[in-house]
Order: C-alpha cells, then structure tokens, then sequence
C-alpha cells in the first residue's frame, strides 16, 4: 500500500502496529488459529498503545484520530491476524462506535472509558437464526415493563460473545413496525437474564470466538435502552460507517497478507528450473493482485477521508467495503493456487488466508446490500 500521500502521524501509527504485529501477533498467528482463541489480554495492550480509541474524541477515553488512521489500524492489524483484528473490530467499530453515536453522556461515560482502555470488551448482537440480510424480521422481543424493559430472544454468530463484558443488543420494541420498531440495549454480561453458548466452530477467523446469547426475561433498565424508542437501530444504521470502512480495511490487510505469502512462495519455489516468479502467469497474477489490492485500498482511504472530512461518505463507505472484500476472498484464491499443495497444507498460511476471507463478504451487509445500497443512489 502506497506510503507517499500518508501525514507523518498516520506513517507513524503504522509503522508502530506493524512492527507490534510482527514481533507480537503474526508469530502467534496460525497456532491461535487452531486454538479458536487469542489471548483475551491483547484488548488492553492495544487500550494501552492508544489503539481501540483511535476513532474515537479525547473526552470520551480516546486518543482522537479519526477514520484514517482506525483504517490503517485495521489493515495492519488484518494483516497478521484477520481473527484478532475482527474481534478489534467488533468492540470498537460496533460496540463501542454505537455507544458514541447513540449513548447519552452517563452511559458514555460509564460504558467507554474503561471500553477504550480494553478493561472491558464489548459485542454486537444483532444476527438471529432468522435475521440476516433482512434486518426487519429481527424476532428478539423487547416489551415495557415496570420502568424498564424485559428481553426475550437468541442472537446468533456473536463474535465477542464468550469473551464480551457487555452487549449492544438489538430488539424490537413495537413488533408491528418492522425496521421502525427497533431499538438497541446495553447489556452487561452479569445480567442474570442473559446466558452464552459454548463457542462455535467456524471455518476461519479462529483467532476470534463466536457465540449464542440466548436473553430470557433478561430485564433492563430504561436507562439502558440506547438512542430513542423504535428508531434507535435505523440511527445505527445511519452513523456506524466505520465498521463498513473498517471491514474494507480489514479485506485489504488480509489481501496483503495472501500477496505477500503468495510471493515468497512463488520467488522461492522453483520449477523447470527457475522460480515460479519468473513464469509469465505467475508474474501477472502477482501484478494484478498487487494492482487491485491498492486500488481497494485508494477506495478504502477516500471514504475514510471524506468520513474525517465530516463530509457524506455512505455511498463511498459502501462502494470501498464491497470491491475490498471481493478483491480479498478473490487474492486469497489466487494465492492459494500459487501455492500448490504447499498452500493446501494446514500448516500454510496460504490455507488460513483462504479460509478467513470469505467473511467479509457478508459482515458489514453482504455484497449484495452493498451493490443494493450503491444502486439506490442510480435513481434521482
Ligand atoms: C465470522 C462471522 C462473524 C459474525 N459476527 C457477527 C456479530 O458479531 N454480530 C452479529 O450480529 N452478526 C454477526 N455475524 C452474522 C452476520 O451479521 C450475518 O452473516 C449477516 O447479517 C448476513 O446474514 P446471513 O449470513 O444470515 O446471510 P443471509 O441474509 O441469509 O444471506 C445469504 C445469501 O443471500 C443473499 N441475499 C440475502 N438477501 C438478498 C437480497 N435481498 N437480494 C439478493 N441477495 C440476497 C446474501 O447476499 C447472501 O449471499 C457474523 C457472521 C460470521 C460468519
């Protein structure tokens, strides 16, 4: 990814995590994989360096840095390990970003502070066995009680979920109004009302673990409930760019790291006796991986930009997200074929490239939101 246009702040902080990530994440990288989990205490080393605060104001427990740099952050962090860079992310560009976005000053100061410091570790639970792509058909049911609210429902794939201290949990509180009947709910994990499932086994991104969390009566205060009564989620929806920056982010650092796996491999492999890097295909899939890899990073940074520009930037947001995720499940093939059976082996890193990819087409609204979402800006 081009250095030249980057300010000395941004060249700084990534410098710093790439040299953090080689020294302290990508040697870890496959064994955490097999584990299905990193080391939980990497949420407050990257509290101490300054990391999860990156997007996030000083008065809130952040450093102040904006979408640029929280995009670099991202990229590098995704470059040694997608799975840790997910569970980054989750916190920060979900969790923490909606508590900003929606909170009231007390439940930002009580929830993001010790968020940003990674003392604490939040998850966004909003996916169920019947909500995906259609966000209307959320079944988890929030009704007025007493002052408060009591939940029922069960979220699926909540990445965090075993680890997490609290959860943005989206439920709907007028079942009548599809969309307009949802709202968001802070909900701390003590909450007797709220239980976790075991992990779950996934095909990539070991290095982050995923749950259930099944609500039961789980009753919550008023004063938990995030943004207004019925619209708090399409709010969300309208402030939370970051996660589609960041997952645009994210697709370009584990593109970057399948192109550079794919070519020490192909300089070093050598067969009818030169290195496969001197054969004209291996050549030009190396060409065209490096060419779009930087393109959806040029994409990835516009939008950020613009987003720190306070400049509208949905529509770029979305466009960077889609080819980025595309390019990358497309460059993780493409490096795995260069690998051979080496690459096949599950001790390559070629095969957990592939296998972590995949994802980032659908989290952040699948391709197809994307092109929906893109279309939409067709008709005038
Ligand atoms: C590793 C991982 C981590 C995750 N972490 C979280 C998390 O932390 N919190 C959370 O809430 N969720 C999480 N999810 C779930 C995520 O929110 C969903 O994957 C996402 O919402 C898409 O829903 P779905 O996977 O059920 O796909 P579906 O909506 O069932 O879609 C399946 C396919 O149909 C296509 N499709 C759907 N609707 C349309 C349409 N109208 N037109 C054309 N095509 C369409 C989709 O594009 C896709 O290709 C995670 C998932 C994974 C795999």
């Amino acid at each position: 990814m081009t250095d030249a246009l980057l300010s000395e702040t941004e060249a700084q902080l990534r410098a710093q995590v790439r040299a953090f990530v080689q020294r302290e994440i990508e040697p870890h990288a496959a064994a955490w994989d097999r584990e299905g989990r990193a080391p939980r205490e990497l949420f407050a080393r990257f509290g101490e360096l300054g990391w999860l605060g990156t997007a996030f104001p000083e008065e809130v427990g952040g450093s102040g840095g904006g979408s640029v740099l929280y995009a670099l952050l991202c990229a590098e962090l995704a470059q040694g390990s997608a799975g840790v860079a997910l569970g980054m992310y989750v916190h920060t560009a979900l969790a923490c970003a909606a508590v900003y976005h929606l909170g009231s000053e007390v439940q930002r100061a009580e929830v993001l502070p010790k968020a940003l410091r990674g003392d604490r570790v939040g998850c966004w639970a909003y996916a169920e066995a019947g909500a995906g792509s259609d966000v209307s058909s959320v079944a988890t049911r929030a009704r007025r009680e007493g002052g408060g609210y009591v939940l029922d429902g069960a979220k699926l794939y909540i990445t965090n979920a075993p680890i997490a201290d609290f959860a943005v949990v989206v439920a709907s509180t007028a079942p009548d109004r599809g969309l307009k009947g949802l709202s968001l709910f802070i909900i701390d994990r003590d909450n007797p009302g709220m239980r976790v499932g075991p992990p779950m086994q996934k095909l990539g991104m070991g290095a982050s673990q995923m749950a259930e969390i099944v609500l039961e009566d789980c009753r919550v205060p008023e004063s938990d409930r995030l943004g207004p009564e019925g619209t708090g989620f399409l709010q969300a929806m309208k402030v939370l760019t970051l996660g589609r920056i960041a997952a645009a982010s994210f697709a370009v650092g584990l593109a970057r790291a399948a192109f550079e796996e794919a070519r020490a491999h192909t300089q070093q492999r050598v067969q009818f006796g030169r290195p496969l890097l001197k054969q004209q295909f291996v050549r030009f899939t190396l060409a065209d991986m490096k060419t779009r890899i930087e393109a959806a990073w040029q994409l990835t940074l516009h939008a950020a930009r613009l987003a720190d520009a306070g400049r509208p930037h949905g529509t770029e947001a979305s466009m960077a997200k889609l080819f980025a995720s595309e390019t990358c499940t497309w460059a993780c093939e493409r490096g795995l074929h260069l690998s051979g059976a080496q690459g096949y082996m599950l001790e390559s890193a070629a095969q957990r490239f592939y296998r972590d990819c995949k994802v980032l087409e659908f989290g952040e609204g699948t391709s197809e939101i994307q092109r929906e979402t893109i279309a939409r800006t067709l008709e005038v």
